[in-house]
């Protein structure tokens, strides 16, 4: 069976394939190390649903280990409400929807459905600011559905050692420059 990705790999892989790599590696160590301020308060918001504190609700399931033979994907939804069969990805605050953000609903959906659990409606919540915003299920999306599984493909196959960073916007701003040796911002 070919190796799974990991569903929160998706959006890291969006932003720069060399992070996961750096994500694994220090994913074990103080994370106050490794993470700004506003990835911390990110982690901190997903920590409610982690520990499943968010509800007591019965028709609200959290952390639910989720798998896909389909995709070859694996990870944990964030929440899902069976009542109104509506899978949820919470994050701190939303200034935008991410490409990243969207494939990481669709691969929980895709994996949700394959285990047997019925899903009508997407959405991504804003926490600080309590606005969610509807994602168009893939079906009715050929175009997301087709970049989806494109990046999924990327990802099978690609090569680390070939890759090169080319957007050093991403290297200012990214948690792991530091120490990471393809950072273009290097000196400055
Ligand atoms: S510093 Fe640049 S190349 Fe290195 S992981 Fe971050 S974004 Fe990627």
């Amino acid at each position: 069976m070919e190796d799974l990705i990991i569903i929160s790999n998706l959006n890291d892989f969006i932003f720069c394939p060399v992070s996961i790599y750096f994500h694994k590696l220090y994913g074990s160590q103080d994370n106050l190390l490794y993470q700004s301020s506003a990835q911390i308060n990110g982690t901190k918001a997903h920590e409610t649903i982690d520990e499943k504190k968010y509800s007591t609700r019965k028709s609200a399931m959290m952390s639910l280990d989720v798998y896909s033979e389909k995709y070859g994907l694996c990870g944990k939804i964030d929440l899902y409400e069976s009542d109104k069969k509506r899978l949820i990805e919470r994050k701190k605050h939303v200034r935008q929807i991410y490409k990243g953000y969207i494939f990481q609903l669709y691969a929980q959906y895709y994996a949700m459905t394959e285990m047997g659990y019925e899903v009508k409606e997407l959405y991504i919540r804003s926490m600080d600011d309590n606005k969610n915003y509807k994602i168009a299920l893939p079906e009715k999306d050929p175009n997301m559905l087709q970049k989806f599984e494109h990046l999924i493909e990327e990802m099978r196959t690609f090569n680390l050692e070939t890759f090169y960073q080319t957007n050093i916007e991403k290297c200012k701003n990214c948690i792991y420059e530091d120490a990471c040796d393809r950072s273009l911002n290097r000196g400055e």
